[in-house]
């Protein structure tokens, strides 16, 4: 019944972030239905969804109230946009609920489809600032080795991974990295965690130095570096990276497309990690994953600037078909409320303390470098020898069959680099976490054993 699908699928689509020389053969993996924290594929398996999807799916896979906001809206107004003064009700009330929500200060909310779109308009909007302010020279942008931001041309270039630049002729010019703030991969023998992050913060002022400060504008950082391999921030790093953008007049954006909405234990990882942005972009759990929004918001500084500008050419030259779709928009308000009434953040503080547990225990593990987290994100570094903390071959891909290993184990889960991760839906139960970390603890004791 689901060849035909299948091999359709092998001869009609491109798959993102997919080896597709590979796929050519292997085919894809389909899934047709979902139910809380669980999906099934075409031939009935049942797998946890240890990933929430991509990062999104906070609410599961089958919570009906977002799919009667989407079917009410759906038959109230389907579209409109936004463009020329038009707006709708649910987009003009998730403004107000973000402004609302936001963890410092913030004026104004614009909406986007995704993640890369709010990052790309956030790069525009650092520019647009800089010149507003007659400062035409201070538009480099710094992000981190390791940090995701998107694919599109301008967030790509922030994003530190090299398979996002290799051979797409990236990153484009004012884009620049400084170092990953990975303690137990880059700190040296007998460096605390706080000298580390003294070490990070100063090698970021010797870049702004060697630049120039005067051409250095903005500063991109995830709270948590999620697709980089979950690495969470050294103690007292924010502090002093803050310190160093102060100085220089360099504005800060906290990229919270994952951690925002309870991710960490706090409703935005900027509260996690003492950030104070002059903009905030967010997605994925904005809306639960059901529909395509994200969100960026900028604090009155820049919305002066904005306003500066469109008073000088005559409009805001910027804006997507879809920005402020209400359909999106309404189910991501009705996510929203349901974020309150169902006090996720009581729920996910809950049960935190037992997912980090048998994070932690993981570390034991003969293949396991590293395990770290923090909140409900969790991931194991896999290395081929304890001691040195020598990663194993690339080729051998070994982080890439642990995730197949774990689905015969029920488990969906996602390889990034030499990382098996853990990012389950924020409705997750204890039990189910239990479900989740004795899946992988088996994938693990299968690679390993093949890998003897
Ligand atoms: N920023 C972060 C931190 C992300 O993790 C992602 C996607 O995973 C993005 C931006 C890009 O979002 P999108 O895939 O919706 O463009």
């Amino acid at each position: 019944m689901h060849q035909p699908l299948h091999s359709t699928d092998v001869t009609s689509q491109v798959h993102p972030y997919t080896n597709l020389a590979l796929h050519e053969t292997a085919g894809p993996m389909v899934i047709s239905k979902g139910e809380g924290v669980f999906v099934y594929d075409d031939k009935g398996n049942k797998y946890l969804e240890g990933l929430a999807g991509l990062f999104c799916a906070s609410l599961g896979f089958s919570n009906s109230r977002l799919a009667d906001a989407a079917d009410r809206q759906m038959r109230q107004l389907p579209f409109y946009h936004s463009f020329g003064h038009k707006a709708n009700e649910p987009a003009i009330l998730l403004a107000e609920k973000l402004l609302a929500m936001a963890p410092v200060p913030m004026s104004k909310v614009f909406f986007a489809n995704s993640g890369s779109e709010a990052n790309d308009t956030a790069i525009k909007l650092v520019w647009y600032y800089n010149n507003a302010l007659g400062r035409p020279a201070k538009k480099k942008i710094i992000a981190r080795s390791r940090g995701y931001h998107g694919v599109t041309i301008a967030s790509a270039s922030l994003t530190g991974l090299p398979n996002n630049h290799r051979d797409f002729d990236l990153p484009i010019d004012r884009i620049l990295h400084t170092d990953c703030p990975h303690y137990w991969r880059h700190g040296l023998p007998g460096e605390s965690e706080e000298d580390f992050a003294t070490r990070c913060a100063d090698s970021l002022e010797q870049l702004i130095l060697r630049e120039g400060p005067d051409t250095i504008a903005a500063f991109f950082a995830e709270p948590i570096m999620v697709s980089g391999g979950v690495i969470v921030p050294p103690r007292t790093y924010f502090a002093k990276v803050q310190a160093v953008l102060r100085k220089y007049d360099i504005l800060l954006v906290a990229d919270e497309v994952i951690c925002g909405f309870a991710r960490t234990g706090n409703m935005f990882g900027t509260e996690t990690f003492g950030m104070h942005p002059d903009m905030i972009t967010c997605a994925k759990q904005l809306s639960a994953g059901y529909l395509p929004i994200s969100a960026l918001m900028v604090n009155e500084a820049i919305y002066q600037a904005m306003l500066a500008e469109s008073r000088k050419i005559g409009t805001f030259g910027h804006g997507f078909t879809y920005s402020g779709h209400p359909v999106a928009a309404a189910v991501a308000l009705e996510t929203l409320k349901i974020y309150e009434e169902e006090n996720i953040l009581e729920h996910v503080r809950s049960v935190i303390p037992h997912f980090q547990q048998r994070l932690q225990a993981l570390g034991s593990h003969p293949l396991v470098g590293e395990a770290r987290g923090h909140g409900l994100l969790g991931a194991v570094e896999l290395v081929a020898d304890r001691e040195t903390k020598a990663p194993f071959a690339p080729e051998l891909g070994m982080a890439a069959r642990a995730g197949t290993a774990a689905l015969s184990h029920g488990i969906i889960t996602r390889a990034l680099g030499d990382t098996v991760n853990m990012c389950p839906p924020l409705i997750i139960t204890r039990q189910e976490i239990d479900m989740l970390f004795d899946g992988i603890e088996g994938a693990l004791d299968d690679t390993h054993s093949l890998a003897q």
